[in-house]
């Protein structure tokens, strides 16, 4: 195998499949050279083999000969010589790795110039100005870029050069001031490395391609891999390209443009130029730099040229494109160009509207699978409105969904704040366990450190809470913070947008999230191609809720919490009657105050989900969280002292406290205790079920009975329930009864009753696996004390992927989830089984439960859009690449139905062989031809970078408040639910 590859090199198969061994650009500098024909100045790459030997052992053998033969084909090309003293060739030499990735190498411009080709330079362009500017740059950056020397010494030097010389920009410089500064740089290099600074073009060329290969190793470079899961093993490219100038003269320039806009969508090019420029002078703001709509007032032909260009590259990727182009001497050179990024809005309306682009025609499935989980996100919270506000700075955008509050910089004083009724943007360098309080407190968080897998970062994430973290210009002093000569003030108003990253001063206006046309268009795309797969329902316990979760599409209600119900302002003195009764019949009493209360929340939910299965799953939570916290009796108790009715709350709580109430007297144990209780829930659903089919309603019941772990357990549970319908029927209409569906079955959320699913399937119609406590008992992780404390430890010491609470551990709980489900349906085949916990709002997770085999995924209603366009994905991955779409989905079924275990096995195989691609697949990934491969990388991809960003719905537990946070669920608390309160 050669190491080094022209650009026009015929390769077997389209140079830009050939990624990985030509990198990204290169595989799409050859594409553009040799298949498109499009101007490119010559230029060979050297693989990522090359740099994958160099890693193990070192300079490859034959390498340096190889590069040498190259470089005489292309100075042949170029009728120049690299170094000549009369006519020199320059090159750049470029990094280029599959997936692009900050911390690589930068780019060394003009390399070949020295003391004598300079001269050459000047005398053959008969301009020494532009000669020596272009020897400064060279000098500069490679002793920045390839000898590792800070770059201030060198930027001081040029800021001197230009006040001495009154020079308003670069190209102002004199030609004297460039002679000194280019002694100066070689002395600065001189004085960093104790050698003098190389002008064998020789020597220059192999020190950077040795630069760009240890690049590969870099921290930053590592750091950005293991944050994006891609492969260290992977190795960088390096291209080797003949220089065009841009910086030549009035008649040059350089610039970036896009095919679309990449902010809309919307059609038509968009990008920027700046005339008599270099390299990255556009992307740095040295100086201002034009649209694109000026080049064609200044060039006219150019202009002209690019369009084209962009029309043939659209049509050729079938994508938006992104790229990068010089213009020397009225003469357009394209230097780059790729897929380009989108926001989530441009991404819908891209994908929609291209598959009526003649040009482009993508079908719907390359539609749905061109938007990614990420995209969806982005549109379904709230943004900052416009693009009117300034931003202060930008950090990383953590946790999704804008902000606005002012400032408080320690966890008490946001938290006494929000007490007082403020809005509250937390500011921390960064944040630990000590300050969750007020980061429940706060609207949203920013930090000045810390990574995506921060404390702030996770915590965040976990409770849907907007957060840009590691915003690293932000500097804390008592009081205030600054941002450069800018000063925040506690109380001031800041506004944050946890996608984008950004902060910005005051209260910006916030666009509510909104669905556009092609975001109905292209789920309803995704829907047709899920039909008869996977199913999504919503998570949602009372009827707004409910019917919010069937506008974002639900297909039914896959957990309905009836805590919530018994926690409301007006319930929750009725339970307590319920709990402190002293008799049967003062228990019996309270029950039936309950059960007419809870019959009004079930008629509304039944209605919003009309002809839509709802399941009911019966009280879960152990009983002290209806009761008060006896600490604060307690205080109460030895100070002013407590009243009868306290004092008896006051001893139930003692009474049911728990040391560990997770793993308590919670869930169908509960029943067993009180078994009244699921009776009377029981009673309350079906007579709102009759109620709802004498209004001509069509209500679809599953009553689900939590936390079982064994089949006597159930059955017992099973028998009140049914003799609580029946007793509920006897009394209806004969036509009643019979348009009456109920199932009832069981949560899966421990690990005995997934290993026991066979015969606990015996006594159940269906299954639905609580993946929460699932993941909390398989790991013995408690969620609340984990979350918040270690698992950012955990995760950046590799220890775990992901967090199993955003991700479903594929490997150990979803084992147990395909054991359930393989169990379960041994038994009984018909069994229907669900996924109600918050993992499955989440791609990866969903194509985890879709290969077990189950029939539908239940999420929060924010949720269900991603939810249905990963369930589609799902569908597309599993089709052969020329079956027809009816095909594709019969093979997905019976694959996935037959042979769930083993085929996820293979699945995982073949990720982990392929290894790398984890990352910027998604944004990079060749729209047309696809292995499956490359479409679980980026659905990882996808996964991994929404991981947690879980809708506001997300929630967090906090147990201590249990009561006023369950309080605060109380019906009506809109569509978005509340704040810290999750499914367990
Ligand atoms: P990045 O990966 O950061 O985009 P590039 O390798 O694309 O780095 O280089 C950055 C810029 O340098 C390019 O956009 C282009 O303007 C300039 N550049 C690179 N190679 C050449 C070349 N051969 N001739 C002229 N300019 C070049
Ligand atoms: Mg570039
Ligand atoms: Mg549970």
């Amino acid at each position: 195998m050669p190491f080094v590859y022209d650009f026009d090199h015929s390769h077997r198969r389209p140079p830009m499949e050939l990624k990985d061994l030509l990198g990204g650009k290169g595989a799409n500098l050859a594409e553009m050279t040799s298949v498109l024909r499009l101007p490119v100045p010559h230029g060979f790459t050297i693989s990522t083999d090359a740099c994958r030997a160099y890693m193990h052992g070192g300079w490859p053998e034959g390498l340096s000969a190889e590069v040498k033969r190259a470089r005489t084909r292309l100075e042949k090309k170029m009728g120049k010589l690299l170094g000549d003293p009369v006519d020199p060739l320059l090159v750049s030499v470029r990094s280029g790795a599959k997936f692009s990735m900050p911390g690589m190498m930068d780019t060394v411009l003009n390399l070949g110039l020295n003391d004598e080709s300079v001269q050459g330079l000047a005398k053959q362009t008969d301009d020494e100005r532009f000669a020596y500017d272009s020897y400064r740059r060279f000098v500069s950056m490679y002793g920045r870029i390839v000898l590792g020397i800070p770059g201030e010494p060198f930027d001081t030097l040029l800021d001197e050069a230009k006040e001495r010389s009154g020079a308003a920009s670069d190209a102002d410089v004199p030609i004297s001031q460039l002679h000194a500064l280019v002694f100066a740089y070689k002395q600065i290099i001189r004085d960093h490395t104790g050698a003098d600074f190389p002008q064998n073009p020789d020597a220059q060329l192999r020190g950077a391609i040795e630069a760009v290969f240890g690049s590969w190793n870099g921290p930053r470079a590592i750091a950005y891999r293991d944050h994006e899961g891609i492969s260290h093993d992977l190795g960088t490219a390096v291209n080797v390209q003949a220089m065009v100038f841009g910086n030549r003269d009035d008649q040059s320039g350089t610039g970036v443009g896009f095919t679309r806009d990449p902010a809309t969508g919307a059609k038509g090019e968009y990008g920027d130029f700046l005339v008599n420029a270099q390299g990255e002078d556009v992307v740095a703001g040295i100086r201002n730099t034009e649209p694109l709509s000026a080049l064609k007032d200044k060039f006219p032909k150019i202009h002209a040229e690019l369009l084209a260009i962009f029309g043939r590259l659209e049509r050729h990727y079938r994508d938006m494109c992104d790229t990068e182009f010089t213009i020397e001497q009225g003469k357009l050179w394209m230097l780059q160009t790729r897929v380009g990024k989108r926001t989530g809005r441009a991404a819908l309306r891209m994908a929609v509207e291209m598959t009526t682009d003649p040009g482009i025609r993508l079908t719907r499935g390359e539609a749905v699978e061109r938007v990614t989980a990420e995209h969806l996100d982005q549109v379904l919270h709230p943004q900052f409105a416009g693009t009117g506000h300034t931003v202060l700075t930008k950090g990383l955008g953590a946790s999704p969904g804008a902000a606005v509050g002012r400032v408080y910089l320690t966890a008490d004083d946001a938290a006494a704040a929000a007490e007082r009724g403020e809005r509250v943007i937390l500011v921390r360098t960064e944040t630990s366990p000590e300050d969750v309080h007020g980061m429940l407190a706060a609207e949203g968080i920013l930090t000045a450190r810390g990574g995506l897998v921060s404390h702030a970062a996770v915590v965040a994430r976990g409770w849907g809470k907007p957060a840009v973290v590691g915003a690293e210009k932000v500097r804390i002093a008592g009081r205030s913070f600054s941002v450069g000569a800018t000063v925040v003030n506690e109380g001031d108003w800041i506004s944050i947008d946890g996608a984008a990253g950004e902060v910005a001063l005051g209260q910006v206006e916030l666009a509510e999230a909104k669905a556009s046309d092609e975001f109905e268009t292209l789920l309803g795309w995704a829907d047709a191609i899920r039909k008869g797969h996977l199913k999504v329902r919503a998570n949602a316990d009372n009827g707004p809720d409910a019917a919010n979760g069937r506008r974002m599409g639900a297909e039914g209600i896959g957990l309905c919490r009836t805590e919530h119900m018994f926690i409301a302002e007006d319930r929750l003195p009725i339970v307590r009657r319920m709990i402190l009764a002293e008799d049967a019949a003062a228990e019996d009493a309270a029950l039936e105050e309950l059960r007419v209360a809870q019959r009004a929340d079930f008629i509304e939910i039944l209605e919003a989900m009309d002809g839509l299965p709802v399941t009911v799953r019966l009280l879960d939570p152990p009983l002290h969280e209806f009761l008060p916290d006896t600490s604060e009796l307690a205080i109460k108790e030895a100070t002013v002292g407590l009243d009868a009715e306290e004092q008896a709350l006051f001893e139930a709580a003692k009474q049911w406290h728990e040391y560990n109430p997770m793993l308590g007297t919670r869930g169908v144990r509960l029943g067993v205790i009180k078994p009244g209780l699921y009776s009377m829930q029981v009673r309350a659903l079906m007579e709102a079920a009759v109620q709802r089919v004498a209004d001509g309603g069509k209500p679809v019941i599953e009553i689900m009975i939590p936390l079982t772990v064994t089949r006597e357990e159930l059955a017992l549970a099973r028998g009140w329930v049914e003799a609580a319908v029946t007793a509920t029927l006897v009394s209806a209409h004969r036509s009643t009864r019979r348009r009456l569906e109920v199932l009832i079955g069981t949560m899966i959320e421990t690990p005995r009753a997934a290993l026991r699913a066979g015969e606990i399937a015996e006594v159940a119609d269906f299954f639905s696996f609580g993946t929460n406590d699932l993941t909390q008992m398989t790991f013995g992780f408690s969620r609340d004390d984990v979350e918040g404390r270690m698992m950012s430890a955990y995760l950046e010491k590799g220890l775990l992927k992901d967090n199993p609470f955003e991700t479903v551990d594929a490997d150990g709980v979803g084992e147990l989830v395909r054991l359930g489900v393989t169990r379960g349906r041994a038994t009984r085949p018909s069994l229907k089984i669900g996924v109600c916990g918050e993992h499955g709002g989440d791609p990866e997770s969903i194509t985890v439960f879709a290969d077990a085999g189950c029939d539908y995924v239940s999420c929060s209603p924010f949720r269900v859009p991603i939810a249905r366009l990963s369930a589609a994905q799902w569908v597309l991955a599993h089709a052969a690449p020329s079956a027809s779409a009816t095909k594709k989905r019969a093979s997905a079924r019976t694959a996935a139905t037959r042979a769930p275990v083993r085929k996820t096995a293979a699945r995982k195989t073949a990720a982990r062989k392929t290894a790398a691609p984890k990352a910027p697949a998604s944004k990079k990934r060749a729209p047309v031809r696809k292995t499956a491969a490359r479409k679980t990388a980026a659905r990882k991809t996808a996964a991994r970078k929404t991981a947690a960003r879980k809708a506001p719905a997300s929630k967090k537990r906090a147990p201590s408040r249990a009561t006023q946070r369950l309080a605060a669920t109380k019906r009506g608390s809109s569509s978005r639910p509340p704040a810290r309160s999750r499914a367990r």
